[in-house]
């Protein structure tokens, strides 16, 4: 049996170790503790969009460190509304399931005349 019949396993291989050692580095403090002014060493590195098995999304999604409870924290609430609640610099919630996104619920702009 060769190594490459193996299932994909995304977070368990030498290049996801290195994004997140590199990621780790770059910011080594929980962003959602420094959102609430207090210092706490990230441990786990997050997607910030969820990436759900997405291949693409995983390997070039925007990054987050977190500490372990922010961490939980998130997945929880995501798992219990079944979309994540973070908002992009827009302001605009940047999960696709949130709905927000539903185009339905996209704010309609104004027509002129
Ligand atoms: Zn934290």
């Amino acid at each position: 049996m060769s190594r490459n019949s193996r299932p994909h396993r995304l977070h368990n291989n030498r290049r996801w170790r290195r994004i997140a050692r590199h990621q780790l580095k770059i910011e080594p403090l929980c962003r959602f503790c420094r959102d609430e002014g207090r210092v706490e060493p990230a441990v786990i590195v997050d997607h910030v969009v969820p990436h759900n098995g997405d291949i693409t999304l995983f390997w070039t999604g925007e990054l987050q460190s977190l500490c372990r409870d922010h961490h939980e924290g998130k997945k929880q609430r995501l798992e219990r509304r079944g979309y994540d609640t973070s908002v992009g610099l827009d302001g605009w919630p940047i999960d696709p399931r949130h709905p927000a996104n539903n185009p339905a619920n996209k704010p309609v702009p104004m027509r002129r005349g």
